[in-house]
């Protein structure tokens, strides 16, 4: 038996970042990972995904820029794409990783855990090999979240991929049907169609209908230009293999035929095998937290990152790790906590100032409401619309550059609250509506921010004039 003041299960971003602010502390502290060392965003998600994306989109790029255009001779070479992908990836080996713990001091237990009631687990590892830990002051889950397999006739059965294999694969199919119109759908269809497939990207809905209306509809349009067929407002009813290839039978009697089938309709949370129930809470579900990451009715069990369902995003969860992780700390010495709106030991960013950027081409980068989402709240707003390509930066970027952006006003408050935009490489504009928004800046203050000349961040002065000066 073993004793920590902290124990953390799971050893993904946010995991590795919890258990870091928890040494930081003083705090003597574990981790226990099940598969590898960094998680799901390190070599199955975010890394790997945004790898198979970046070729492509770079020789886009030189493609609209004349004088650069001349000297893309070539197409994508899929292989190479590959082998990036793998090298950025570590080819799945998380000893650097693992370095990195023990540099900061955090022990790591290797096995799959599970609560055997209050403050203690088991801990299985690949061997078989059995260990038990306490905890003193607290456990935090952080076990992430995986893909979810709708239950459609056929469809398990055809063992389609999930995002997993999509950004695992060693070989491009020569034909993809994606089922999803959100993020990761959108993703893998950009990223797909960059490699040489021929898409098919199914969507209940509207794609990316989360965001601002014109979002789904300039990356529609766009995949359609790269070749991607989008069937919206289709559904999956049934699956099946015939020879090697996946058909999929869809609502509107339409049949889709592809060598593979990525599933992308959402996430489910880790929590099915964690001895949940031992401890009062049900297995399976979404982990219900206050915003210093306490599950609710406990004073020793945190959950922070996908598991809580708050924002399924690296960053997101890693500031809720730095928050548990500070809490922890100050409720184990019995020193202040911060948990008035903004303070160190609270992750209140999670409710409305979630900034996330979309790698599709071109990209999306929003934070905050959107408008429709602001109205519903009930907010007084102006919503503020530019069209990016009227501004000088656009026109020496690229020559086709094609772009938009939204700024959403809350007129009561004279701040904004939300901010989108779609364009090329638009996803580092993104932390200049962060501040603004997450800094309550007046708009009349923002005046006296200028932007550079000539740069496509001047959006936010064409927005202020949209707006008007103050009298
Ligand atoms: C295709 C794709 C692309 C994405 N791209 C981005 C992006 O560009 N930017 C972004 O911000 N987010 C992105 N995300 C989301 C991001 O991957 C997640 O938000 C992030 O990985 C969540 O981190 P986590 O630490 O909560 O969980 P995870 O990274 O899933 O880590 C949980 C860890 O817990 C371990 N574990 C689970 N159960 C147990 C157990 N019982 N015992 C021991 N260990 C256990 C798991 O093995 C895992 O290592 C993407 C997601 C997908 C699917």
């Amino acid at each position: 038996m073993s004793e920590y003041d902290v124990i953390v299960i799971g050893a993904g971003a946010v995991g590795e970042n919890v258990a870091d602010r928890a040494v930081q502390g003083g705090m003597t502290t574990a981790i226990v990972e099940a598969e590898l060392v960094g998680g799901e965003c390190s070599y199955w998600a975010c890394m790997p995904s945004k790898a198979l994306l970046r070729s492509a989109a770079a020789l886009r790029a030189a493609q609209d820029v004349d004088g650069a255009k001349q000297a893309v001779t070539g197409g994508v070479d899929a292989a190479a794409v590959l082998r990036r992908r793998d090298r950025i990836t570590n080819d799945r080996d998380d000893a650097s990783q693992v370095r990195w713990l023990d540099g900061a001091g955090i022990d790591l237990v290797r096995g799959h855990a599970e609560l055997t009631g209050a403050k203690r687990l088991r801990v299985t590892a690949p061997d078989g090999t059995v260990t038990e830990l306490t905890a003193r002051h607290a456990v935090v889950i952080a076990t992430g979240s995986a893909a979810l397999l709708p239950d459609i006739p056929g469809l398990r059965e055809i063992e389609p991929w999930t995002s997993r294999e999509a950004t695992t694969a060693k070989q491009v199919p020569a034909s993809l049907a994606i089922l999803g119109g959100g993020v990761v759908g959108a993703e893998m269809a950009t990223a797909y169609a960059g490699l040489g497939s021929r898409v098919t990207l199914i969507v209940r809905g509207a794609l990316l209908q989360q965001m601002e209306p014109f979002v789904g509809e300039m990356v529609s349009a766009s995949l359609e230009e790269l070749g991607v067929r989008i069937l919206a407002g289709a559904e999956v009813r049934g699956a099946r293999r015939v020879g090697e290839a996946a058909q999929l039978d869809l609502s509107n009697g339409e049949r889709v035929v592809a060598d593979e089938v990525l599933v992308a309709v959402g996430r489910t949370p880790r929590t099915g095998d964690l001895g949940l129930d031992r401890i009062g809470i049900e297995p399976g579900a979404w982990l219900d937290v206050d915003d210093t990451m306490l599950v609710r009715g406990f004073d020793w069990l945190y959950a922070v990152g996908d598991v809580n369902h708050r924002a399924l995003l690296t960053h997101q969860g890693k500031y809720q790790a730095r928050a548990a992780g500070d809490v922890i700390v100050a409720r184990a010495k019995g020193a202040p906590i911060h948990d008035e709106p903004w303070g160190a030991h609270v992750a209140t960013a999670d409710h409305e100032h979630v900034p996330q950027v979309t790698f599709t081409d071109p990209e999306v980068a929003s934070v905050g409401l959107t408008e429709a989402a602001a109205r519903a709240a009930g907010r007084r707003i102006r919503v503020l619309d530019y069209d990016l390509s009227s501004v000088a930066g656009a026109s020496t970027h690229s020559d086709h550059y094609e772009g938009s952006a939204r700024a959403i006003v809350d007129e009561d408050r004279g701040i904004l609250i939300g901010a989108t935009f779609v364009g090329p490489d638009v996803a580092e504009l993104l932390h200049s509506a962060t501040i603004a928004i997450v800094g309550e800046v007046p708009i009349d203050r923002l005046w006296h921010a200028v932007p550079s000349y000539p740069t496509v961040s001047e959006v936010w002065l064409r927005w202020l004039e949209a707006y008007g000066r103050p009298a």
